[in-house]
């Protein structure tokens, strides 16, 4: 590699294996200059009034809206989903922008009851620095989900985009400044993660540092924040699963199940990853599920009627490739629909997988235990909701779960004894921005969105007041 090469970084589209676009890689000096000017702006910053803020956060929101085709079509050069999933994922950025942009003047603390050392109040500040380190899979929303409570809160917010998807993240970032946040109060710093990524999670000048991204990375980031005093956010990854109860609507189950393990290509953190399905319904749900799956459309997502497009790119193919490779022949089950790399001439340059359903593998087999980040759906039979709990609760996630029922016995029972962030009854996947998301077990610590988010970002200052 020459010099010039190790400065840049080039965003392969999955779907053609051709440049979407290059960004510097920035070093750990890069994101120390970052800090600094952070810390310059930030009492600037942290003095205007929340409804100022606010403004500036609207504005951004409002542009990110106009130009949403642009910004798409940047988001499915560099990430590979369809357009129609990058517009929502667009608007969803903006959605939770004005979210907290409206919700800026509700930033209060507490007067306590008089007592013998008089009056007592509480007041929220900002923190000061913070950092934020985001996944390719949701670039633009999980940018928004830590953006938003950040700067409205007051503090100045260094974001690191996954080196996979950097481009979209930057174009955002030069909306907000054009909208009138300053630059070292919002920037992003494209490299890598042991670099950029590292450089964040080590510093002891970031106040707060907010980690999406997998549960083996989480945890390193956690090992070098230790000692730095920084309060940390870990959203990790899940293997949430999806009970299909005997009383469900099946067809909106089944079309629950497609939109839930399919969309982005499998590669949610919150996708539906283990099925479980009662047996009286069995035979039905899986034969209806085997028919959907097949006929979703693969290929470009930049081509109108493209349901899915590729992974992120060869070496997620190849994982996926070689791990189902030998689960007929090993574990005995049986791939219902798709299971191979997707071989038609034009798709050949990208990485593309063919949607998968397999039925029949051992429940505490791999497929059920790990997350399994991609286009493939196990499908198991249970015999009840005791079994069916039982199974979902046995991995070490705790991110997303759903059951889908009629009974309000079987919904109330679910959603009390799932080890699950969130728990949805008749869907699953969608979290509006005012809900709170965030995961229990291994799927990491504190909340993003809604209130809770807001919280993350604010310190509290008792006051004690003697007459
Ligand atoms: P990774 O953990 O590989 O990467 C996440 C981010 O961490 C990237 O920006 C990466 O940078 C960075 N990083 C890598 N190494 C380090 C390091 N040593 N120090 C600091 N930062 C580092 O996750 P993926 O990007 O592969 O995302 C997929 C995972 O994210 C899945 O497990 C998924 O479930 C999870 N996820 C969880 C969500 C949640 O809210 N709970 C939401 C979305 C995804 P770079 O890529 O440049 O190396």
């Amino acid at each position: 590699m020459n010099e010039k090469e190790t400065d840049i970084i080039d965003v392969i589209n999955p779907a053609t294996g051709e440049s979407a676009g290059t960004v510097k890689r920035c070093t750990k000096d890069d994101v120390h200059s970052a800090i600094e000017m952070a810390e310059d702006a930030f009492s600037g910053w942290a003095a205007k009034s929340p409804r100022e803020r606010a403004k500036l956060l609207f504005l951004s929101a409002q542009e990110i809206r106009e130009r949403q085709t642009e910004l798409a079509e940047l988001l499915t050069a560099e990430q590979g989903k369809p357009l129609f999933e990058a517009k929502n994922e667009i608007q969803g950025c903006a959605a939770v922008l004005e979210y907290y942009a409206s919700i800026s003047g509700t930033v209060r603390g507490d007067f306590l009851p008089k007592s013998d050392y008089g009056y007592s109040f509480t007041v929220k500040k900002p923190l000061g620095i913070c950092g934020a380190i985001i996944p390719w899979n949701m670039p633009v929303l999980i940018l928004a989900w830590k953006t938003g409570p950040a700067l409205v809160a007051g503090n100045c917010l260094i974001v690191k985009p996954s080196s996979k998807t950097p481009l979209t993240s930057q174009k955002i970032a030069a909306i907000l400044h054009s909208c009138g946040i300053p630059e070292d109060v919002f920037s992003v710093v494209t490299g890598s993660g042991s670099e950029a990524g590292s450089a964040l999670a080590e510093s002891r000048r970031i106040a707060a540092l907010s980690f999406t991204g997998s549960v083996e990375t989480g945890n390193f980031v956690e090992k070098l924040s230790c000692g730095t005093g920084k309060r940390l956010t870990l959203e990790l990854g899940g293997s949430d699963p999806m009970i299909v109860c005997s009383d469900a609507d099946i067809d909106s189950a089944v079309a629950g199940a497609v939109a839930g393990r399919y969309y982005n290509c499998g590669q949610t953190c919150t996708a539906v990853k283990r099925l479980y399905v009662m047996e009286d319904i069995a035979e039905e749900f899986k034969r209806k599920l085997t028919e959907k799956v097949s006929q979703i459309k693969t290929g470009n997502g930049m081509i109108k009627g493209t349901k899915m497009g590729p992974l992120i790119d060869m070496d997620a193919r190849e994982k996926i490739s070689m791990l189902i490779s030998g689960i007929e022949r090993d574990y005995g089950a049986e791939i219902l629909t798709g299971g191979k790399i997707t071989g038609t001439p034009e798709l050949k340059s990208g990485s593309f997988f063919e949607p998968t359903v397999i039925a029949g593998a051992p429940k505490d087999c791999f497929l059920f235990t790990e997350e399994i980040f991609g286009p493939v759906l196990p499908v198991a039979v249970v015999k009840d909701m005791d079994e069916a709990i039982e199974e979902a609760n046995r991995t070490k996630f705790g991110l997303g779960a759903s059951v889908w029922t009629k009974s309000l016995k079987n919904s109330f029972e679910a959603t009390e004894m799932l080890d699950a962030g969130i728990v949805w009854v008749n869907r699953h996947l969608k979290i509006p921005p005012e809900v709170p998301f965030g995961g229990e077990k291994e799927s990491g610590s504190g909340r993003e969105n809604g209130l809770s988010a807001l919280d993350r970002y604010m310190k509290e200052k008792t006051v004690i007041m003697t007459p």
